[in-house]
């Protein structure tokens, strides 16, 4: 297999080019273990993901060039590489821990210690602690509402850690669609009893981007009877979702209703700082030094995405270790120039996607009008037009039929405020700011 991947590297290099080559393929291994297919070991969880989303189908063709072809598959290496810095190497093993991963189905490694908490995320994280603290006592069921990549399923994982950690109570984490596929195959072989005991017997059940449960009959009342036993026993509930309950499209009333019984803690838009404080946890951990304005310019140049300003740092450093480049700001407007967020949307297309949402017409928004049926759509689209556009405060109120600059800063604190405060509307905030955001990164 070494051989077969030697005589694979050069087309691979050449259809790729030289500098990627070296930072993403050559640190590849192969498993000298397996002969049976190629076994390809990257040195971590990030860069295999970004393998095999940028790279796979490359390498599959090349095999697939080759007489015998033979598939391939990605792992992660189970021992860490020795670091640059001289750290120790962690043991791998740790018995306590493989248990917990085993009966819990928890990520150990997201608890409350390594949660940043800032404006954006305090509330879920306050609801989430008195859970954790005390489950079953105050909110239940909780929800934790958020977009994509702001801390949701760090947040239910770090409730199940705690809880196991301090009480002598069950723990259960499952995503909604490891739910449903189990249900399936529990239905298939008969073995809904199992299935049931294993569901309703926990004290503390965390289903994670519980939105997936919507629009499948059987999944929906298999769901409901859980939650109800479980409910009816005092057993703590948490759900996350990327959508408010009311926004699930197929989602029965019945379990709607239910999933708005106690408290539904939503998170609004990391602000800057906070987005900071988070690189530089994140960083610490991995033993990366990142300067201060690297990580300023990582938090001003991204989205609300913590995921992906997470990877852009993972990026970089492999980077900087594989060329020997010193980590700098240099480096991270070079390598980063093509990835982070160029803001691509443009004052029309927020008016548009506004007045869409809102029901209201463009002519409206640019309008004197006060009542608060245009005046809150106006708002927020001024708000969106400062944060995703290149535009001043003079060319937002121009566009706005020829408002003041004053008027625009109101309206953006005003939005701000709304979004810090976790106020009820920041969820229609937040899904335009991300349908905007994702129609720019199609452009
Ligand atoms: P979601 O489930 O909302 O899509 P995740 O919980 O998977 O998001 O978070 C994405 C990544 O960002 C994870 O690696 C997580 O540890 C990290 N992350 C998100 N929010 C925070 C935070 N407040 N502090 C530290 N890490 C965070
Ligand atoms: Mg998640």
């Amino acid at each position: 297999m070494e051989q077969l991947w030697r005589q694979i590297c050069p087309q691979i290099r050449e259809a790729i080019g030289e500098d990627e080559f070296q930072v993403w393929v050559r640190p590849l291994r192969v498993d000298p273990f397996v002969s049976s297919r190629l076994v390809l070991v990257a040195p971590n969880k990030f860069f295999r993901d970004w393998v095999q989303e940028k790279y796979s189908s490359l390498i599959q063709e090349a095999l697939q060039g080759i007489d015998n072809a033979t598939n391939f598959k990605l792992v992660v290496s189970p021992q860490p590489p020795l670091p640059r810095s001289g750290r120790a190497v962690l043991p791998t093993t740790d018995a306590p821990a493989e248990a917990r991963i085993y009966r819990t189905n928890l990520n150990i490694r997201h608890t409350f210690d390594n949660f940043v908490v800032g404006k954006y995320n305090q509330f879920s994280h306050a609801a989430s602690q008195a859970v954790a603290h005390e489950p079953a006592q105050h909110y239940n069921p909780l929800f934790i509402y958020g977009g994509t990549g702001l801390g949701k399923t760090h947040l239910i994982n770090a409730i199940g850690n705690h809880i196991v950690e301090h009480s002598g109570l069950t723990v259960y984490y499952v995503s909604s669609e490891v739910f449903t596929n189990e249900l399936i195959s529990a239905i298939r072989f008969k073995s809904l009893n199992e299935f049931r005991e294993k569901y309703r017997y926990v004290d503390t059940l965390l289903v994670d981007d519980i939105q997936f449960i919507a629009g499948r009959e059987a999944i929906q009342e298999e769901f409901f009877h859980t939650f109800n036993t479980l409910y009816e026993s005092r057993r703590q509930i948490v759900m996350t979702s990327d959508m408010f309950p009311k926004e699930i499209p197929g989602l029965e009333d019945r379990l709607r209703s239910r999933f708005e019984w106690g408290l539904i803690a939503d998170m609004s838009i990391p602000d800057d700082e906070t987005k900071v404080a988070i690189l530089q946890k994140k960083a610490e951990e991995e033993h990366i030094p990142l300067p201060k304005d690297v990580a300023f310019f990582l938090a001003s140049h991204s989205g609300s995405n913590i995921r992906a300003l997470e990877g852009y740092l993972v990026r970089l450093s492999a980077y900087a270790s594989f060329t020997g480049r010193t980590f700098n700001l240099e480096l991270a407007q070079d390598v980063l120039k093509d990835l982070v967020r160029v803001p691509l949307v443009s004052l029309d297309s927020v008016q548009k996607e506004v007045s869409d949402y809102f029901r209201v017409t463009i002519k409206g928004l640019c309008s004197p009008k006060k009542s608060q049926a245009i005046a809150w759509p106006r708002q927020v689209a001024m708000y969106l037009c400062r944060k995703l556009t290149n535009a001043s405060l003079k060319e937002i109120g121009q566009a706005f039929g020829g408002k003041d600059h004053s008027t625009v800063v109101h309206a953006v604190n005003k939005i701000r405020s709304c979004l810090e405060s976790g106020d009820s509307r920041s969820g229609e905030i937040l899904t335009l700011d991300q349908r905007l955001t994702k129609q720019s990164s199609r452009g």
